[in-house]
């Protein structure tokens, strides 16, 4: 019989915190699709991979750090979740608070979330509270609230999350047999970017800033070597790449509109152990990326998620890409979630219709 995937923490328990007793909330995220691009191949002169993230539950790979979290959050006896979130993290902590059997309540910047997120976490049953401020004021408000009242944060400096999120990078080299070379991704909050350099390193028989001792160290390596890590921000929220916080950060990409990363430290190690570079790229590359990646490969990602396809074909441009260099880009949400962003570029939507006859639509279709 085919194996069913299981979900994240039963695929690579012994590499994660939880012993093989413990109680775990899972919707069966992880397992996506590892796909090769041969548009991006032209495009670059390398070999490239996207990891869609989009195909997890609810359509982004926030449901890899939630499993682990929500989890743990069960051995705590707490009944209340809280996380802020520019939209994909509530999402996801509603979902997996429902099948937990506990509350959620999600701290979200107004006005600034994808419709098709906002509507994820109502249907899940999360409690909103929209703040008239940021994501890093959202971020600021939750962490006290965490501490004053019998809450559980969930956001990514919830250890926890590192731990489920370092799961796609065992995929990776599961499905290549060795790490990559280079490593693409978003860089918003950079807790993803901190769990993929834990995962390739401890693939690697190596552990990081960001690794939990008691699991990691014990387990052989699998794979030979590590890759570099490519961060790309958005222009207007990059602190990454000025190297100080931004107090007003702007981008159509929501997901990545963070002014001063909670992960900043294992980001920067991440990036400077591993060779690799912080970037940004416009608006206008991203959307770009997007309709490149969805029209040639066949993946429709959010915006937020394009940043990793515009930063690699900008590194390309700039003659950085390594011929013949395997290269993954992670694309880390669903597109479906903002279809508002993407059709903005595309024009009116205002059809003129034809007659309803096969004649009238081949004429149209120029046959
Ligand atoms: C959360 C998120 C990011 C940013 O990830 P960080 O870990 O905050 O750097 C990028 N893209 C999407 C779609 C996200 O949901």
């Amino acid at each position: 019989m085919a194996h069913q995937w299981q979900g994240v923490i039963n695929e690579y328990r012994d590499r994660l915190p939880f012993g093989d007793d413990d109680p775990v909330v899972t919707l069966r995220e992880g397992g996506t699709p590892l796909i090769h691009s041969t548009a991006l191949d032209n495009r670059t002169g390398a070999r490239v991979y996207v990891k869609v993230e989009g195909m997890n539950p609810t359509g982004s790979f926030k449901d890899r750090g939630m499993t682990t979290a929500m989890s743990h959050v069960l051995q705590t006896g707490k009944k209340i979740v809280a996380a802020a979130s520019t939209g994909n993290t509530s999402a996801s902590a509603a979902a997996y608070a429902s099948i937990a059997g506990l509350s959620s309540a999600v701290i979200l910047p107004a006005g600034k979330i994808a419709a098709g997120k906002l509507a994820q976490a109502i249907m899940h049953g999360a409690t909103l509270v929209a703040v008239d401020g940021n994501f890093d004021d959202c971020l600021r408000i939750v962490r006290e609230l965490t501490e004053k009242y019998p809450v559980a944060l969930v956001n990514s400096v919830n250890p926890y999350r590192l731990q489920g999120q370092k799961t796609a990078a065992f995929e990776i080299v599961d499905e290549l047999g060795d790490a990559p070379d280079i490593h693409v991704l978003p860089v918003g909050n950079a807790g993803n970017i901190s769990a993929y350099w834990m995962g390739y390193n401890e693939y690697a028989g190596k552990t990081t800033l960001a690794s939990m001792d008691e699991t990691a160290l014990h387990m052989p390596a699998v794979s030979t070597k590590l890759p570099q890590m490519w961060g790309i921000q958005a222009w207007g929220a990059a602190p990454l790449v000025l190297g100080h916080p931004v107090e007003n950060p702007e981008t159509i990409a929501t997901a990545i509109r963070i002014g001063n990363p909670a992960s900043w430290k294992y980001a920067e190690a991440a990036r400077d152990d591993s060779n690799g570079f912080i970037d940004r790229v416009t608006d206008e590359q991203i959307l770009e990326a997007q309709s490149i990646l969805a029209a040639e490969t066949g993946v429709f990602v959010e915006p937020g998620s394009a940043a990793s396809i515009a930063g690699l074909l900008q590194a390309a441009e700039h003659g950085q890409v390594p011929e013949g260099a395997t290269i993954v880009c992670t694309v880390t949400g669903n597109g479906l979630k903002d279809t508002a962003t993407a059709l903005s570029t595309k024009g009116s939507l205002d059809f003129d219709p034809i007659a309803p006859t096969v004649e009238a639509a081949a004429k149209e279709l120029g046959l």
